[in-house]
């Protein structure tokens, strides 16, 4: 079996993958990691299980989620780990694709830290905890930002002074590009076609959203930057904004830079225009006639399509629209606003395949459309064990 981890700076979550059909067996999260008050809860074959369990430190966590998987009966009876699999938010430039864990990799993406500060730290405690837990079994790193890498400068430089790019790694970087690249692989079979023949949008609307170009199977542009806050509106981030906003705020309330930073990251985005940041309770109230919340699903669906529209124009075409993550998977409302008035475009949708629900996967564009629309599921994590399989599997 595989097992994937995704380290926060006080939280770990796990899902453990069988081999070589990567089929998920087991997931969970340990909580509040250094805290007197630790919790522990492990999924496993439709049960769910909770327990108060503190973990001083992220090898302790670890230590604790492998007694709950050997009582679980997921791990010992001949079962053993052959890799661990980690989600790694920043791999700055030095990452293309997913890597064997080395010294000289935990180097770079500790050089990475100042890009990704809360996360990556937290990773590399991670990948020291799995060591010291694991120590003879295979690591490897994947980086939410390696899709990204074969953007064009063009895509990825922003018009500051090149210094700021030199001496400070100032550019786009874009981010979710696991799930980018898995929605896109998922998408190709669905189409019966080979990836390198495709060009495709595909739309990451979680509650971090992120659009991304996809031409041949590589990524030429995503809408978000530096940080994970440019492009998209998001639960709780604004996504694009006037650069100028933030220095104006700053001047007119006295708020710190740090104010400001928690306001465009965790106060603004849906929540910020209607006081909720979960896309289910926004259409409701906007059924129920509810101004704000109307209004912020229109900012939401008319950005998407803004976006839609430029990397048409940036692919010169699509093949298809791909939408995927909670939103994207789960939310008819939001597909059908965003892609409505688009036929000049070639986008040319079918309400009563939208609303179909029950499947995973399916298309919702109309016959005569040039561009299919497709909803596909991602997992992050499943792509992670794929990534790990396919580097540390005999
Ligand atoms: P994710 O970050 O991919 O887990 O997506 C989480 C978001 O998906 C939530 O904040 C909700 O806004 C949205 N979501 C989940 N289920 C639904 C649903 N059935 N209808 C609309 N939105 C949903």
């Amino acid at each position: 079996m595989l097992l994937v981890l995704n380290s926060g700076s006080s939280t770990i979550k796990f899902e453990i993958f069988a081999t070589p059909e990567i089929g998920s067996v087991a997931s969970g999260i340990v909580e509040r990691i250094g805290e007197a008050k630790g919790r522990l809860e492990l999924r496993c074959g439709g049960a769910k299980m909770t327990e108060k369990s503190a973990a001083a430190n992220h090898r302790e966590a670890l230590e604790l989620v492998f007694e709950a998987l050997r009582e679980a009966g997921v791990l010992g009876g001949g079962i053993e780990c052959l890799g661990v699999g980690h989600r790694i938010v920043h791999g700055g430039e030095s990452f293309s694709e997913p890597v064997v864990v080395s010294k000289a990799v935990i180097d770079k993406i500790k050089k990475a830290a100042p890009l990704a500060p809360l996360h990556n730290p937290a990773a590399v405690e991670g990948i020291k905890a799995a060591g010291q837990v694991l120590p003879d079994v295979p690591q490897v790193a994947v980086f939410d930002t390696a899709f990204h890498q074969t953007m064009p400068p063009r895509a990825y430089r922003y018009a500051l002074p090149a210094w700021c790019y030199r001496k400070h790694a100032i550019r786009r970087y874009g981010m979710h590009g696991t799930s980018h690249a898995y929605v896109a692989r998922r998408a190709a079979r669905q189409l019966r076609k080979p990836l390198e023949e495709l060009k495709l949008i595909t739309l990451h609307l979680g509650n971090g959203a992120s659009v991304a170009a996809i031409d041949g199977g590589e990524c030429v542009d995503t809408s978000m930057g530096l940080t994970p806050l440019e492009g998209l509106v998001m639960g709780t981030r604004s996504g694009d904004l006037d650069p100028a906003i933030p220095m104006f705020l700053i001047r007119e309330t006295g708020r710190t830079a740090e104010d400001i930073d928690r306001l465009l990251n965790k106060e603004s985005g849906l929540k910020g225009l209607c006081g909720e940041n979960d896309v289910r309770g926004i259409v409701q109230k906007a059924e129920a006639g509810n101004e704000a919340a109307e209004l912020a699903l229109d900012i939401f669906c008319y950005r998407i399509r803004k976006y839609i529209g430029a990397y048409l124009a940036a692919l010169g075409g699509a093949d298809a629209v791909v939408f995927t993550a909670g939103i994207g998977e789960n939310s008819a409302v939001v597909r059908s606003r965003t892609v409505r008035g688009l036929e000049q475009l070639g986008i040319v949708f079918d309400e009563d395949r939208n609303l179909e629900a029950g499947r995973r996967e399916f298309s919702f564009h109309a016959d005569e459309s040039n561009v299919r629309l497709l909803v596909v599921a991602t997992s992050e994590e499943r792509a992670i064990a794929e990534a790990t399989w396919e580097l540390v599997g005999d």
